[in-house]
């Protein structure tokens, strides 16, 4: 099996939580999802909590010195030399930047992002589907939805650019099944 030290990437609305978590069970690295360490956070009522909730609740991103921070220290810790997976992160180009320095100080290089196309369209769809199943905060309210979208579309979708030159991308066809969408993210990891 190629390397473990994979980033999940792909809109809102990809999938990312589900294959996440079937990825992280084959591959078994920590999965690191910064959009449920935030939760977490705000759940427990803490200072970064309170700071994540009112950028969270308007579909907006947590300003990145806040969630660099977040991630170097999660990092640094033992359990991630075999590898991992992280999810939700990087989401801007100078998240990217500060990843691949942390990696290096740490001495780790990225193996794969693995990207979950889905197009805008469909991405609305699911997200206004996911609202009325869900009740999540951030996608109840269709202003929300749009900035969540446009935000991705401005700050993280820039990232796939980033990478594109250091060829760890990954691209696997989000619209399908569960399992036909895993089976292609599978196919990187033979
Ligand atoms: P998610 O569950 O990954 O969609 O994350 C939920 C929310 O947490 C996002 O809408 C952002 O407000 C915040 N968040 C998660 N990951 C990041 C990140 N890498 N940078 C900034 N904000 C983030």
């Amino acid at each position: 099996m190629s390397g473990k030290n994979v980033v999940l990437f792909g809109p809102p609305g990809a999938g990312k939580g589900t294959q996440a978590a079937k990825l992280r069970d084959l591959l078994a690295v920590p999965h690191i999802s910064t959009g449920d360490m935030f939760r977490e956070n705000i759940k427990n009522d803490t200072e970064l909590g309170r700071t994540a909730k009112g950028y969270s609740s308007k579909g907006e991103l947590v300003p990145d010195e806040v969630t660099i921070a977040m991630v170097k220290e999660r990092l640094s810790r033992a359990d991630v030399k075999g590898g991992f997976l992280l999810d939700g992160f990087p989401r801007s180009v100078p998240q990217a930047e500060a990843l691949d320095k942390i990696l290096a100080e740490l001495g780790i290089k990225l193996d794969h992002v693995v990207n979950i196309a889905v197009a805008d369209q469909e991405v609305k769809d699911r997200l206004a589907k996911r609202a009325s199943i869900e009740g999540r905060a951030d996608d109840a309210d269709p202003a929300v939805i749009e900035n969540r979208i446009s935000t991705y579309k401005n700050q993280s979708e820039p990232c796939l650019t980033y990478y594109r030159p250091q060829n760890i991308v990954r691209d696997a066809d989000g619209v399908g099944t569960i399992d036909e969408v895993f089976g292609r993210i599978q196919a990187f990891f033979g």
